[in-house]
């Protein structure tokens, strides 16, 4: 088995090469060849500041504000950086539109970042993580659940399994960015179930690329606390 993993792994690297050659890697801000964001660039993305990311208030607690804790259902938000303003936002459009899948550790970087600088690291090792599903017949049309190579990324640097089996998402929706704050949490309403839990799963992490009004977040977390989980947190690459 070892020697056709291994056989696997050089062909995928032959492959990978091939690519290089045939399509170099160019920074996505500067055009450095090479890397997608180069280590310069990287450097200059800005971290989020702590704030309630729904309602845009202060707030003392991780993320999210009492008042939006409580109509959520999501008890802390950890997010890496704002969408606009920086190459980030171009970075998450990319990774779900044109994709490119290797934006996935990048992104997933800049999220260990935010959680090295604020000292969260204890708040997310070896907790279990659970990404934001997608419909299966849009994860048919993209091939990939960008929020699943996130959270894939994220286990590998905070010790964490990733379960995509516990939440399902039931209802095919409009893709909520195309609508208003209104229409997003209309549209979203009931969307997610998720099956039963084993007695000593209290608490998971929702994973997802960005957080603009946090209905997604919101109807998954409640799905979630229905079937007895205690504690939701959520984390993101970048709020609107
Ligand atoms: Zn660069
Ligand atoms: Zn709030």
């Amino acid at each position: 088995m070892q020697y056709i993993g291994r056989t696997k792994g050089r062909l995928f690297e032959c492959w990978e090469f091939l690519l290089d050659c045939l399509f170099p890697k160019h920074c996505f801000v500067c055009q450095k060849e090479g890397e997608y964001v180069c280590s310069a660039c990287f450097d200059k993305i800005e971290l989020a500041q702590n704030k309630c990311y729904l309602c845009q208030t202060e707030t003392e607690e991780l993320g999210i504000c009492p008042a939006c804790q409580n109509e959520s259902k999501i008890d802390s938000i950890i997010v890496a950086t704002p969408y606009t303003g920086n190459i980030a936002g171009q970075m998450v459009e990319s990774l779900k539109y044109n994709y490119v899948e290797d934006l996935a550790p990048i992104l997933s970087r800049l999220i260990e970042k935010r959680i090295e600088r604020d000292k969260l690291k204890t708040l997310v090792t070896n907790k279990l993580l659970i990404p934001i599903p997608l419909h299966k017949k849009r994860f048919l049309e993209r091939g990939f659940n960008q929020s699943e190579l996130l959270a894939e990324e994220l286990g590998q640097r905070f010790h964490c399994q990733v379960e995509n089996k516990l939440l399902k998402r039931i209802r095919y929706t409009a893709q909520q960015a195309k609508l208003t704050r209104t229409e997003r949490l209309e549209n979203i309403k009931e969307a997610f179930i998720a099956g039963s839990i084993s007695q000593n799963l209290e608490e998971v992490i929702l994973v997802d690329d960005v957080v603009t009004t946090g209905s997604t977040l919101s109807e998954a977390a409640k799905a979630l606390k229905q079937v007895g989980i205690k504690k939701v947190i959520a984390v993101a690459v970048c709020h609107g």
